[in-house]
């Protein structure tokens, strides 16, 4: 007598899709709480698939999966919301990929990681439904957001060594990635290796108390957002060993287009 055959279902995020034999694909999905998981689409390269566009990349969708001894196999994908692409929009595509690859470093197989998936969801549909130029500065808050809910949040406004309040009448701070965070005077002398402006930490704190919605109708500097996306980039590989590809890219971009308005 054959086993019963057990399946699994839920929503979730596509975070990424690799090629499989000729046709097939494996799909990783961001689940509802906040775990990973892999599943093998049979097909699903092909053009008369019925999952081929289901299964877009960052797309949100209803997954039922017949659980297997290896990769869960995927027998239904329906999209939550067909309208939500960025297919023809390099800069979304670009901040999009920052926001799916962090979530990709950050969530695990089989570990829930609290309100991971609400702020991962909540960052993409704002990218979808903003405008290019605002979706850099979303982008550039999912990851800040990401990494302090990961456990990994800098200490900027408090000396991280002694806990005294920075003196904010200072035009900079003096900032260790060793030691996790910014260092007041009587601190300083333990070596920093940065001085933070304090444009530079109002632009963050603005990105890190602000909802996505608002920071699509924000007005904020360009020629910090470079700086913002430097610092995101270094604290995440000095922290979490993590290095993103879509991060020096955006940061590479954001330089010519700042050369571009000055020109
Ligand atoms: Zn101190």
């Amino acid at each position: 007598m054959s086993k019963q055959q057990r399946y699994i279902s839920g929503c979730g995020i596509v975070l990424k899709r690799t090629k499989l034999k000729e046709t097939d694909m494996i799909i990783t999905i961001l689940c509802e709480d906040g775990s990973l998981i892999s599943m093998v689409a049979k097909g699903a390269r092909k053009p008369q698939s019925v999952f081929a566009h289901a299964i877009e990349l960052y797309a949100t969708i209803r997954y039922s999966a017949r659980a297997t001894s290896q990769l869960a196999q995927l027998t239904e994908a329906l999209p939550v919301n067909f309208k939500e692409t960025n297919r023809n929009d390099y800069t979304k595509l670009l901040t999009s990929s920052i926001v799916g690859d962090l979530a990709q470093h950050l969530a695990q197989e089989d570990l829930a990681f609290e309100k991971f998936y609400a702020l991962t969801h909540a960052a993409l549909h704002a990218i979808v439904h903003t405008s290019s130029q605002q979706s850099w500065w979303i982008a550039a808050a999912y990851v800040l957001k990401a990494y302090s809910m990961a456990g990994f949040r800098p200490c900027l406004t408090h000396c991280c060594i002694c806990g005294s309040p920075l003196q904010l009448t200072r035009n900079y701070q003096r900032f260790s990635c060793n030691e996790g965070g910014c260092l007041c005077s009587a601190c300083q002398s333990c070596s920093y290796e940065h001085t933070l402006s304090y444009a530079f930490l109002n632009c963050y704190w603005t990105l890190e108390t602000s909802t996505f919605a608002q920071l699509s109708d924000a007005v904020l500097e360009l020629s910090l957002l470079k700086k913002v996306f430097e610092f995101e980039s270094t604290w995440l590989s000095f922290h979490l060993s993590i290095t993103l590809k879509s991060l020096r890219l955006a940061s590479h971009d954001i330089t010519a287009l700042a050369r571009g308005r000055c020109s």
